[in-house]
């Protein structure tokens, strides 16, 4: 059975986001992995969130209103893309990526309000390469920065930490609270790699120097390294900001099976990553953790590495 509370949210109209054929963030990825989850004896244990859309007020919390209405014109309009060739719109994507952001909402409500301790959203699209007045690497609306927000204006949480374990960095993640020291953004990523930024320089701005975190990994890198930063930089980073809810940009990229990275987690080092993080919720923030599907192009590993972070989440230990 399980030790936590752990809530999950994911939708079939995710599906109706349609990127075109050939494009790696596609339906898929989120059915293989569901069906997955599915199969596990303790998948019935889990806290099922149910969500709406967000309206546009929760999105201009975070972005422009004039990307917004492109978003919303562009897909009414049946545009192929939204502002890069790599972010494919269908008709429907307005809708579905408002849903999205509404699901991480309901599921930060749910984690806010203490009717679950920590919780997965298996959304798409995905978010954290959205920036505050552009769409950018299969990302139209910045999730997880439109839930930092939601929490510390809604619920009152003074700090929160985003810790982003996809294999790029969350530029547009890091664009949005760079200059925030209420908002600590800690990132492990290939380097360089896509999208460009992401140097271990970059440590925020002005008032918010010192609550931005970027740990570039060289390509071939794997457990040993990424056990290295967590111990050296990243846990002691959070155990001295002392957030109040952990919030976590998960991809599922820099497994060492994906096609689009040259990291090389294993499925289990999720696992790994996952304990050390809720070690931290454990002594700062009575377990809150919400965490939020970003990149993951391998069916398998995404669906088996998913797997692994949502049982260890709920307190069950399982081999992958
Ligand atoms: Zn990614």
């Amino acid at each position: 059975s399980c030790t936590m509370k752990t809530a999950f949210t994911s939708d079939r109209r995710f599906l109706d986001h349609d990127t075109g054929s050939g494009h790696p963030e596609r339906p898929a990825r989120l059915s293989h992995t569901l069906a997955h989850l599915k199969a596990q004896p303790w998948f019935t244990q889990l806290q099922f969130t149910s969500a709406s859309a967000c309206n546009p007020d929760c999105l201009t919390s975070v972005h422009d209103a004039a990307l917004v209405e492109r978003a919303r014109t562009s897909c009414t309009r049946g545009l192929p893309y939204l502002d890069t060739p790599d972010v494919a719109i269908s008709h429907e994507s307005f809708d579905i990526a408002r849903l999205a952001a509404g699901s991480v909402l309901a599921l930060a409500d749910t984690i806010a309000d203490g009717t679950a301790d920590n919780g997965f959203a298996l959304v798409r699209p995905p978010g954290h390469h959205a920036e505050h007045d552009a769409a950018m690497g299969f990302c139209l609306f910045n999730n997880i920065a439109i839930a930092a927000r939601h929490l510390q204006r809604h619920h009152g949480l003074n700090k929160i930490l985003i810790l982003d374990w996809d294999v790029h960095h969350g530029n547009g993640t890091q664009h949005l609270f760079e200059e925030d020291p209420s908002v600590f953004y800690i990132s492990l990523h290939q380097y360089p790699h896509y999208p460009g930024t992401g140097a271990r320089s970059e440590d925020g701005i002005s008032r918010g120097r010192g609550a931005t975190l970027n740990c570039p990994m060289t390509a071939g890198a794997g457990n040993a390294e990424y056990t290295e930063a967590f111990s050296e930089k990243v846990l002691p980073a959070i155990n001295d900001y002392r957030p109040d809810m952990i919030l976590v940009s998960a991809g599922f990229d820099a497994h060492q099976d994906d096609p689009l990275g040259s990291i090389n987690l294993s499925t289990q080092h999720y696992q790994w990553m996952t304990e050390a993080l809720m070690d931290c919720a454990d002594q700062h923030c009575d377990n809150r953790i919400l965490s939020v599907l970003e990149g993951g192009y391998h069916l398998d590993a995404l669906a088996h590495s998913v797997s692994a972070h949502i049982s260890t989440l709920a307190g069950i230990s399982t081999d992958p």
